[in-house]
């Protein structure tokens, strides 16, 4: 099938653009049709108004002369000034020089950038330039916006997809039987891949949006349907609460435990100490402490002898955990093994650690997904925990019942999911939820400001780290876009090095540095060495630094409040007060939304307000679940198509369990090319 194809087949792609493709997870025809615009940019009709100040407006401007590049301390400025009816505008590029040749004194050119007043009048920083003939055709149509990178540009991806979707070779074969399009309303595979790359309308945009949503949650659930375990109930092997070994380890814990924990804990102590085996969701909200009842539970199965194992989705976090798990051991004078293992561990520290698993019957042991690969045999394995696993932990149930292991499972989460839609997810799962958090804990100052207040954040991070504390910034972006005011990674690193200066170390991460340099970065942040970390989401799961006091989100309008409650979640875990700060560089509108993160610390509201405040289609660059692992689905603004996708996904197995019948072919080749890749993306 063409999707297939090597992406180097497509006109336009040399052995550089292959490469840059590559490092995007671009390799396929297919691959470059599904990566997605992360946003879309209407062009404004030209023209000038006071009130647009700060906003990205076009102006169509005669240019009075060629620009001037001057040497700055920084960066180099190209200015020039162009004319309107009469009104000047200063126009001004950084690190641009280039602009110079692009633009000629006299000629009329249409200027998209932002506008800012000077003492000496108005003026567009970073504007794009566009003739004129050219920008009212750009004007037809929504301008998407890849993830790109330095070495390929967004609109380099944009002019790839045109010439594959425009290449009559390319025949996209649809994936849903038509009268299942019909039932839902969807428009085609075909359309929708168009209309996604290449939106005429908003309401265009709405509809192909839909209907691959809705093909995204009907190929995950018949995925999970394939790999969910055939018997219903099995035998628990593994009876254990006999005695009272937990209470008496509760009561020498520093705190008491929570309403809410006490109940979670008592339902997994009636699975376990029940017929069947365990298989439960534990949902907790960040900070609630899920941790403590994951070691609460394999003590007691290191009481009654038995291994048991905790799964983390990151080195870092996997290591957490070890020094945690050792220190309550220590406070609880237990001396249970507990055994790390990590990929990075070096061949020989990973065959000790495997050596030990093999014999030490009461282990409890902790690592990332190191754990499952196929050399490591467990004595006696009774219970599985994975935490922060958003991803269901499917591909871990699956490679363990590979190996024959069939021990309790407890899937834990910090993403807060109605149970409607956590029923329909996590399928066989039953659900625990921990609505509520510990009483001593501080509650986290929240400010919502504008980008007028930024110095005041600077200045308030340096006290914070003067008194030996840390930060975190987020930004949403990687490095800089052509396409989206955001801030980035990169610059904003650089721009606080500057601004703090050598006393205080700041660093970056993002999601494409390779693990080891994450791993690195994320230790040097939790030992304390770097005192500000500028970041993307990725921080999000898997780093708990309790020294850390200030969050400060760039940008906050971009982020969905759930995600935005999430990152918050990693401050606050300490004694200290904490602080998070959400820059808005929005509307007013978008004001009232972020007030929302200030009026409360419960995850499952927060997101439910926000959806009550979105309207429809009010989805591009928000998302509240990017932690799933769906591409463009969000299972809070997409619930709807996640019943229907599920409804549909039971009644095509109900009719067709092999889908063997003819209609039902289309779906079968698509499971087939989709499984495996669905399953690696489990594993992330
Ligand atoms: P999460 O649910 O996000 O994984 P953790 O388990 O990391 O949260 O818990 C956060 C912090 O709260 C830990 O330092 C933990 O020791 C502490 N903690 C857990 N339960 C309680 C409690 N009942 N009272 C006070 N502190 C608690
Ligand atoms: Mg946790």
């Amino acid at each position: 099938m063409f999707e297939d194809l090597s992406v180097s087949k497509v006109k336009g792609v040399g052995k550089k653009t292959e490469e840059a493709l590559q490092n995007l997870g671009v390799y396929s025809v297919g691959d470059m049709l599904s990566y997605f615009p992360r946003d879309y940019v209407e062009l404004p009709e030209p023209g000038f108004s006071p009130e647009k100040e700060g906003k990205l407006v076009s102006l169509m401007l005669r240019v009075d002369a060629m620009p001037v590049t001057r040497r700055g301390r920084r960066m180099d400025v190209t200015v020039t000034t162009g004319r309107s009816e009469g009104q000047t505008f200063e126009l001004i590029w950084f690190r641009m020089p280039y602009v110079r040749s692009l633009v000629k004194a006299g000629e009329t050119y249409v200027f998209y950038g932002r506008l800012v007043q000077k003492p000496s009048g108005y003026a567009l920083e970073q504007p794009k330039i566009f003739q004129l003939r050219d920008y009212e055709e750009r004007r037809k149509r929504l301008i998407p916006v890849y993830a790109a990178s330095s070495e390929i540009k967004s609109t380099k991806i944009e002019k790839l997809v045109r010439t594959i979707l425009s290449d009559p070779a390319f025949a996209l074969m649809d994936n849903l039987p038509a009268e299942l399009q019909k039932r839902q309303g969807l428009i085609s595979r075909l359309l929708a891949i168009e209309g996604i790359h290449q939106a005429k309308s908003r309401e265009a945009l709405i509809e192909a949006r839909k209907r691959l949503v809705f093909e995204e949650f009907f190929f995950f659930l018949l995925t999970m349907e394939s790999v969910k375990e055939k018997q219903d109930k099995e035998k628990n092997r593994f009876p254990a609460f006999r005695d009272d070994f937990v209470e008496g380890l509760i009561k020498k814990l520093p705190f008491s435990l929570t309403d809410a924990q006490t109940n979670a804990l008592s339902e997994m102590k009636q699975d376990i100490a029940g017929p069947h085996l365990m298989h439960r969701l534990l949902q907790g909200d960040v900070g609630s402490g899920k941790t403590i009842l994951a070691f609460l539970l394999m003590a007691e199965m290191a009481h009654n002898g038995l291994q048991s194992a905790l799964m983390a989705p990151t080195e870092v976090l996997a290591s957490q955990h070890y020094e945690t798990f050792q220190r309550l051991e220590e406070e609880l004078s237990l001396d249970f093994p507990v055994i790390l293992l990590t990929g990075r561990m070096t061949a020989a520290e990973k065959r000790e650690g495997r050596k030990r698993i093999a014999e030490e019957k009461g282990a409890m042991v902790i690592g990332t997904h190191a754990l499952f690969q196929d050399a490591v045999e467990f004595h006696s394995l009774s219970l599985v925990i994975t935490d922060e696993q958003h991803r269901f932990g499917v591909r871990q149930r699956e490679a363990l019942s590979e190996k024959g292991e069939r021990p309790h499972i407890l899937v834990m989460s910090a993403t807060p999911i109605p149970r409607t839609l956590a029923i329909i997810l996590y399928g066989d799962l039953d659900i625990s939820v921990i609505h509520e958090l510990p009483k001593n804990r501080l509650p986290i100052k929240n400010a919502v400001v504008g980008p007028e207040w930024r110095e005041k954040a600077y200045e308030f991070i340096e006290k914070e780290v003067a008194k030996g504390r840390q930060a975190m910034v987020i930004c949403p972006l990687i490095e800089e876009s052509e396409a989206l005011s955001a801030e980035n990674v990169t610059d904003y690193s650089a721009l606080l090095k500057e601004r703090f200066g050598k006393q205080i170390r700041v660093d970056c991460l993002h999601g494409r540095m390779d693990g080891a340099l994450k791993t690195k970065k994320m230790e040097e942040f939790a030992s304390g060495k770097t005192k500000v970390l500028v970041s993307t989401t990725v921080i999000e799961v898997g780093i708990n630094v309790p020294n850390a006091t200030v969050m400060m989100v760039e940008n906050a309008e971009r982020f969905g409040l759930a995600a935005l409650h999430q990152l918050r979640g990693r401050v606050g875990r300490g004694a200290e007060q904490s602080y998070c700060i959400f820059v808005n560089t929005g509307d007013e509108e978008k004001n009232r939304r972020l007030e929302i993160l200030k009026s409360s610390n419960d995850g499952f509201y927060i997101a439910s307000e926000d959806l009550k405040l979105r309207g429809p289609g009010d989805f591009l660059g928000v998302r509240q679940s990017g932690d799933l692992g769906f591409v463009l689905a969000d299972i809070y603004q997409d619930a709807e198509l996640l019943k229907n996708a599920s409804e549909e996904a039971k009644r095509i197995l109900a009719a067709d369990p092999e889908l063997s019948s003819p209609e039902n072919e289309c779906i079968r080749q698509a499971l087939d090319r989709k499984r495996d890749s669905f399953l690696e993306n489990l594993n992330l």
